[in-house]
């Protein structure tokens, strides 16, 4: 059985991609960098005795999205994919109104648009099997006021929601793996200095991609994978929203 994870080269994504290779699915990588998507493939099929496939795409760019819809749309039920993992993500540093508007239209392309069309793919195979797994990786931000980032999130806990309850019938489970900061390239690719975040607020991916494929195996709709993030949740949930809004426009967080 195949599974697909997007931004498979580096973080919650190669965490991913080594979970579901040792529960002995053929995995297909996606991400924009061709020699790490190489490498990595050789690395799995190396260590875990697994096919690989590679799609090289840029999922900010809607033309690009097809090349994995089209993967995932295949009639050869022996490629198949069981498992989606809608991963791929990034952050952009500083307030809206200092970015370009296509800079921000570029970010909702990668958390939302390519979320939203692979997951409708994917289901196209997993209706006639009866059964399959997507996990879209939204962020405890999701709950918060931050942003194009944290309103993107907010609509894949939605989205995941709302499919979770529908899909069920179908066998399908739909899963938003929500984790807090973690120890990935995320912030130094977005220039984002977080020597302030005391330890205690970072998780680790490997925690964090296990606590997301045992939701899903349970049926889980939403996953909060650190016990100190499901505490700020609640508060975000809770606390009287235009303190919570004060909180989350403080310098320190734009
Ligand atoms: P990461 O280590 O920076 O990995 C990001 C992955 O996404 C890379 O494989 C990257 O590969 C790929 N990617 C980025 N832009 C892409 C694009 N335009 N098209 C296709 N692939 C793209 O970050 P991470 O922390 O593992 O992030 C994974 C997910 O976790 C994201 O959705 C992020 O929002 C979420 N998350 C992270 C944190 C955190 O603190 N780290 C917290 C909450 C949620 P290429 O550069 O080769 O394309």
């Amino acid at each position: 059985m195949w599974a697909l994870v997007t931004g498979a080269t580096s973080g919650i994504g190669a965490e991913f991609t080594k979970l579901l290779a040792r529960e002995n699915y053929d995995i297909i990588l996606v991400a924009r960098d061709e020699s790490r998507l190489r490498k990595s493939a050789e690395e799995l099929e190396k260590e875990f005795k697994i096919k690989t496939e590679i799609i090289v795409a840029d999922l900010s760019v809607e033309n690009e999205i097809v090349k994995v819809e089209q993967r995932l749309l295949t009639a050869d039920s022996s490629l198949a994919v069981g498992v989606l993992i809608n991963n791929a993500g990034y952050g952009l540093k500083g307030r809206f109104i200092n970015h370009t508007s296509a800079a921000e239209v570029d970010l909702l392309n990668v958390l939302v648009t390519a979320v939203l069309r692979l997951t409708h793919a994917a289901l196209s195979n997993m209706r006639n099997a009866k059964s399959g797994y997507i996990i879209n990786v939204g962020s405890v931000a999701g709950w918060l006021s931050g942003s194009t980032y944290s309103a993107a999130k907010a609509w894949v806990n939605v989205f995941s929601e709302h499919l979770n309850a529908d899909l069920a019938k179908d066998g399908i489970t739909v899963t938003s793996l929500a984790p807090g900061f973690t120890h990935t390239e995320f912030h130094q690719r977005g220039g984002m200095k977080m020597g302030a975040v005391p330890e205690f607020f970072w998780e680790k991916a490997p925690e964090v991609v296990k606590a997301g494929w045992e939701g899903a195996l349970r049926g889980d709709a939403i996953v909060i994978s650190g016990k100190q993030y499901r505490a700020v949740v609640f508060l975000a949930r809770h606390l009287p929203q235009k303190l919570m809004r004060k909180i989350q426009t403080h310098r320190m967080f734009t």
